[in-house]
């Protein structure tokens, strides 16, 4: 065990990544299941209404152009339905999509070749797109703009630049982190949508169409049950309901129910709000070892014994989305709320602070 975990865990045991259910990554082995539960069409793409509506009028202009796609950009937190997005768009534009990522291209040649190698109409998908590197970055630009990609023939002073045509393509990007993506990258998506954190009885909708899909008997009770647990992400939805339909079909008669999806929660100890034990770590750390003074993020990181990136991108924004944990200039702060959920005490000065930055927002 690291030191960072003794820390993290006091006496108790260590967190085990097996641990983790409501990590909004995709977990090894789920991306094939994630595949068959994609729904394929706008239309089944339960959620996100305004960015549906934009989209459906973006997509069915160019129907009736006949052309392709503009290059559309997706942002939003891990496992809200980015990649399930880029499939819709190739499907209801009858192309073809080709899925890579920005880590994995690495030179320009690699690009370079992808490109051309690409049909007419072809949806290109790079996830993590704020990942890519400078050098892929500027082959994109004018492959996006003009269609052209510029080939150097070699070296020294002898060198010359040609350009070559590609065939008109349309690139989806997606990224968890859109401070990341360069502005001159930005600026040549012809859409940005931003992807926001799913409602219960949304979420409740996808939970029951996923059920469906598996063959898994649920009772509307349990589904919202399961819904409400899952930190408005489809990914954790459709996780917490696999691992509760392990739980059901080994300790129960099969069905998911209110009572019985309470039970396998709890079991994977996932809790009323969705939190597992590093979120309830995290909340800890702020509440009671750092009692309530403001926290950094490196600070906060190595007490739980995570990355800085993975507790910003992954654990962080669910927190502060739901209230509980308050990003200030001076560092990370429990909120009231999440003293509550602790049930610890929160500090007095902490109570009279909050209370003054309340009265700021409405003088303000
Ligand atoms: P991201 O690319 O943002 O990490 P994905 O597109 O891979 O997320 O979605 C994760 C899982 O959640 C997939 O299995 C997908 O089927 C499901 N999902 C995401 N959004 C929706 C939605 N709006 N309706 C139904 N299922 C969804």
């Amino acid at each position: 065990m690291s030191p960072r975990r003794e820390i993290l865990d006091g006496a108790s045991s260590p967190i085990e990544a097996a641990e983790r259910v409501v990590v909004a990554l995709p977990e090894e082995g789920e991306a094939a299941l994630e595949a068959s539960l994609r729904p394929r069409s706008l239309g089944e793409f339960i959620g996100q209404r305004q960015l549906r509506d934009r989209l459906g009028i973006v997509l069915e202009a160019a129907r009736r152009r006949g052309q392709p796609v503009d290059h559309l950009l997706f942002a939003g937190p891990p496992g809200l339905g980015k990649t399930t997005l880029a499939g819709i768009v190739a499907s209801e534009m009858r192309a073809s999509i080709r899925v890579t990522s920005g880590p994995a291209l690495v030179r320009s040649g690699d690009v370079a070749a992808l490109l051309t190698s690409l049909e007419p109409g072809e949806v290109l998908f790079i996830d993590e797109i704020h990942r890519l590197g400078r050098a892929v970055e500027e082959v994109l630009y004018p492959a996006m703009e003009d269609f052209q990609l510029d080939v150097v023939i070699g070296k020294g002073p002898t060198a010359r630049s040609i350009r070559l045509d590609l065939p008109h393509f349309t690139l989806v990007g997606a990224t968890t982190r859109t401070g990341l993506v360069t502005g001159p990258l930005r600026d040549r998506f012809g859409f940005v949508a931003r992807l926001d954190h799913y409602e219960a009885d949304e979420l409740e909708e996808i939970v029951v169409r996923s059920a469906r899909l598996l063959g898994v008997e649920t009772a509307p009770a349990g589904a919202a049950e399961i819904a409400r647990r899952s930190r408005g992400t489809p990914r954790l939805a459709i996780r917490l309901l696999r691992r509760v339909r392990d739980f059901v079909e080994v300790k129960g008669n099969g069905v998911i129910d209110y009572d019985s999806a309470r039970a396998g929660l709890e079991h994977f100890g996932v809790d009323e709000l969705g939190l597992d034990r590093l979120d309830r770590s995290i909340l800890e750390t702020l509440c009671i070892r750092f009692a309530g003074q403001p926290v950094g993020l490196s600070s906060l990181a190595v007490s739980v014994g995570e990355e800085r990136e993975t507790v910003e991108d992954v654990y962080e924004p669910f927190l502060v989305a739901c209230g509980l944990v308050l990003r200030t200039p001076r560092g990370r702060i429990a909120a009231e709320r999440a003293y509550e959920h602790l049930g610890v005490r929160p500090p007095a000065a902490l109570q009279l602070d909050q209370a003054q930055s309340l009265f700021d927002e409405v003088d303000s």
